[in-house]
């Protein structure tokens, strides 16, 4: 189940050349059946209730997602929440933080109303742009690889790429410092603040911007979260973390695997492929 070669895009000279080392997956064996995620395919199929901005004028102003705690009908009850974390802890997930970060964080808020009674099912859901809120099984699942070096530590600083609607910056706030997250798309950059605005949650800052550049001015991270698939994970980012670091992150165009990098040198990264995942491709430039 893993694979230790080192395929990131660094010039061979730059990879120092060692034996392949254990990366810290203690649950390796039991997480063997994981869930895809299904981002792609959930923004497929919600194509035509999702169309691109410049179709539809009203969809291109982000709308705000009302914080109202009338909200919490009994379809989206703390149980309801309480079942979600029950079902990815069955999927594998163990690290206890991250389940309790995921029972805090008010998932069927970031999305639209009519979606928000969906908010708690096991499925990437759409949120605009032919975009999608990760799958909560595949959220929970990176934070906890992401988590793993600090041996019950809070990570320190912690990038992410693919803001979306905010979710996953939200549950990454409960396990990290500070949470720096960059969104390529700027009307989800501002629908993910108009989310976390009333949440007033201290240790997220957001960016606008190519998150395929890091963010060089807040690195170096100990840990960096892609929510978007490339073929390849930027040499940029690799260079933004500590050593000791980790990065997970989708990989793969039709088929993509979800991988761990680990920084274990100033020039030597080790890489281990985790199991198969969905997500929506990571794109250069702004939008
Ligand atoms: N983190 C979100 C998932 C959003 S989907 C959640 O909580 O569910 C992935 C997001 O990555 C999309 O919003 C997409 O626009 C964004 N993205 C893709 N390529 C990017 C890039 N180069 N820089 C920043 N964001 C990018």
């Amino acid at each position: 189940m893993t694979d230790k070669d080192k395929r990131f895009p660094l010039s061979l000279g730059s990879i120092g050349v060692r034996s392949p080392q254990a990366i810290g997956d203690r649950n390796a064996a039991r997480r063997s059946v994981a869930t895809p995620q299904t981002a792609t395919r959930n923004a497929a199929r919600h194509g035509e209730r999702m169309p691109l901005p410049a179709a539809a004028p009203a969809r291109a102003a982000p709308q705000r997602i009302q914080s109202d705690p009338d909200r919490a009908t009994p379809l989206i009850s703390p149980a309801v929440r309480r079942a979600m974390v029950e079902r990815i802890a069955r999927q594998g997930v163990q690290d206890r933080r991250v389940l309790a970060a995921m029972e805090s964080v008010p998932r069927h808020l970031f999305m639209e109303p009519a979606l928000s009674s969906q908010a708690y099912i096991d499925a990437s859901l759409p949120i605009g742009y032919h975009q999608t809120i990760s799958q909560p099984y595949i959220v929970a699942r990176m934070i906890e690889v992401l988590c793993g070096a600090s041996n019950g530590a809070r990570l320190e600083r912690v990038l992410e790429i693919g803001t979306g609607c905010g979710y996953q910056a939200a549950v990454l706030a409960h396990v990290a410092r500070d949470v720096y997250s960059i969104e390529r798309i700027k009307p989800l950059h501002e629908l993910a603040r108009s989310n976390l605005r009333p949440m007033r949650i201290a240790n997220i800052r957001l960016h606008y911007g190519d998150g395929m550049l890091g963010l060089p001015q807040a690195a170096p991270f100990d840990g960096i979260i892609l929510a978007a698939a490339g073929l390849e994970v930027p040499q940029a980012l690799l260079e933004q973390l500590t050593v000791g670091g980790r990065l997970v992150a989708p990989v793969g165009a039709r088929h993509q695997v979800l991988q761990l990098i680990e920084r274990i040198g100033p020039s030597e990264w080790t890489t281990a492929t985790l199991e198969d995942c969905h997500f929506v491709p990571l794109r250069a430039g702004t939008a």
